[in-house]
């Protein structure tokens, strides 16, 4: 099994840049135990590159061409490698599908040239382009060596070769591959402080690679680790993860697709025996909602407070009306009181309180976004804190509720 791989580009020869993709793609073969005899450089010109592929099938068993499926004029490896084989370019329809999408989201036209890179060889398999635009493609030659197209772009060329490729290659050559993926949750760090904070690791690190995701006030960052043993992965994803945390450790709570903050949270209280309870103003029954969406809450919550009008703050929870008249509704007292009374009127371990202004009006003169957050626990005396959440009413009710189950979870 001898594998060659030509990195096309002009750039390359003319020094001004670096080809890290063959670096790249000869580390991931040799993990597969694939021998590369061979790495060439060739121009963005077609009778070269068609020099080069001649020479190349007559020594080797795979070749594989880096760099050329955009969609500019001197982008040809596909058009190059389909004529070579005397195969038609085909469309993909996801990836057209992806092109169209994205050229109506920037607002820009589609010109022909793009649809280039939706265009796969005949009778080969494209290879699914997570990060750019241009599909590979994967071409199991009956009549010699099998061809693998990978994009230039490094960011497109690395995820390609790893999730892509990789796999595809392990299974052609009877090589053992494994990919171990581990998902990290976050709170309270926005998805480009977490990128900032982790940019060293982010652009050194290929195995296991990380991509970051933002849904929901949280972020996720996903490590995909390969190797030929599930121990090899695990231990790649360990030593990632232990550096990751050395960033931003305070900022992760928990680990998986599925897991959410408030889960974590509940199932934290389960494990410790205690119960808690809410009472809320400007989040109107969402942190409780929040409680009980998790399956065997009834374990850890008896029910709680929806107490919006002062009267109710009075009525529900006995919340002497002077400090509400001296202190304001939207108060650290306030939220003192609430958490404590909550806590003492259902004999729970903790109340959770919350007063503030939802928005989009100001109250009592505090802008829309300031929310106090009240803790009362066990015997610890009783604290509240004050925050200012910016955006829209239902971000900061969100908002408001993740902080709280944040700050019980610390
Ligand atoms: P695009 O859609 O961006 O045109 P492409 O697949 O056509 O991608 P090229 O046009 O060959 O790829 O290269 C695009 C960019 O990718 C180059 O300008 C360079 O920055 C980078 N690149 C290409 N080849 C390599 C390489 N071998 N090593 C490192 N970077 C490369
Ligand atoms: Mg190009």
């Amino acid at each position: 099994m001898q594998t060659e791989i030509i990195a096309v580009g002009t750039e390359i020869l003319l020094g001004q840049i670096v080809d890290t993709n063959t670096t790249f793609v000869s580390q991931q073969l040799a993990e597969l135990g694939i021998n590369v005899y061979y790495q060439t450089v060739v121009g963005d010109n077609e009778k070269r590159m068609l020099e080069v592929i001649n020479t190349a099938v007559k020594r080797s068993d795979l070749i594989i061409l880096t760099g050329g499926l955009g969609p500019t004029k001197d982008d040809l490896t596909k058009q190059v490698v389909a004529s070579y084989l005397n195969k038609e370019l085909i469309e993909d329809s996801d990836a057209m599908k992806k092109i169209v999408e994205r050229f109506k989201i920037s607002g820009r036209t589609l010109t022909p040239n793009n649809r280039l890179q939706a265009l796969y060889i005949d009778g080969s398999m494209p290879l699914k382009n997570a990060t750019g635009l241009a599909v590979g493609d994967f071409y199991r030659n009956p009549k010699g060596p099998n061809f693998l197209l990978l994009p230039g772009p490094p960011n497109e060329l690395k995820p390609m070769m790893l999730h892509e490729a990789k796999p595809l290659l392990a299974k052609e050559y009877n090589v053992a591959q494994i990919l171990e993926s581990r998902v990290l949750r976050f709170f309270g760090i926005g998805e480009s402080q977490l990128a900032t904070k982790l940019s060293n690791l982010i652009d050194s690190q290929t195995n296991p690679t990380m991509a970051t995701y933002a849904k929901d006030n949280e972020v996720t960052l996903r490590l995909t680790a390969s190797a030929d043993t599930r121990q090899k992965a695990a231990k790649l994803l360990d030593d990632t993860e232990n550096e990751v945390m050395q960033c931003v450790g305070k900022y992760m709570y928990g680990y998986g697709d599925e897991n959410s903050l408030p889960k974590v949270v509940i199932e934290k209280l389960k494990e410790q025996n205690l119960t808690i309870t809410g009472a809320e103003s400007l989040t109107g029954g969402q942190f409780q909602a929040a409680i009980t969406n998790i399956p065997g809450a009834s374990k850890v919550f008896p029910g709680g407070f929806v107490t919006y009008a002062n009267e109710a703050k009075v009525s529900l929870l006995d919340i002497p009306q002077t400090i509400i008249d001296t202190k304001g509704v939207v108060s650290e007292a306030t939220a003192i009181w609430m958490a404590k009374q909550a806590k003492a009127k259902l004999k729970t371990d903790i109340g959770v309180s919350f007063t503030g202004v939802a928005g989009p009006e100001s109250l009592e003169g505090q802008p829309a976004g300031t929310v106090w957050i009240g803790i009362a626990f066990k015997d610890r005396p009783v604290v509240a804190y004050e925050y200012r959440f910016s955006r829209s009413r239902k971000f900061v009710q969100e908002r408001a509720v993740l902080t709280a189950f944040s700050i019980i979870n610390n």
